[in-house]
């Protein structure tokens, strides 16, 4: 096998089925991004990234990051620090729970409330296509 001949991440099959050059960078931002198991920022992703690839720069994590988020392969999520967060699109839908402490991200899915918001968009004659969702909160013990 060639040196650097790994199997395509998730992420990078996605973008050869959509047409989207890859080069050796995006690669390896790609597989960053599909063995992300958190909701990095930018900045954490290009801290991965570069120690695959010392000479990938910031400008191409955030140039490859809204390529990705166009073409619908990344959601970009706000957790309220002001800092845009990204984490592959998943066919399983999930809200996210923000530990206003230590900034933990918790998914979670909830039938009512998804139940709820079709019901609040359909008393308003609405179909419901999408929403957005992110609690936050402290942790109930040990609370300073
Ligand atoms: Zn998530």
């Amino acid at each position: 096998m060639e040196k650097g001949h790994q199997a395509p991440s998730s992420i990078e099959q996605l973008c050869i089925d959509q047409g989207m050059k890859m080069t050796e960078q995006r690669r390896v931002i790609a597989r960053v991004l599909s063995d992300a198991k958190d909701h990095p920022d930018v900045e954490e992703v290009y801290r991965r990234a570069t120690t695959v690839d010392p000479r990938i720069s910031i400008a191409t994590v955030y140039r490859t990051v809204r390529l990705l988020e166009e073409a619908n392969i990344l959601a970009r999520h706000d957790f309220g620090d002001g800092r845009a967060r990204y984490e592959e699109v998943s066919e399983e839908h999930h809200d996210h729970l923000i530990d206003m402490k230590s900034g933990r991200v918790i998914e979670f899915h909830s039938r009512e409330i998804e139940e709820i918001q079709q019901r609040i968009a359909a008393k308003h004659g609405y179909r419901l296509v999408g929403h957005r969702l992110e609690l936050y909160g402290v942790p109930l013990q040990n609370d300073e």
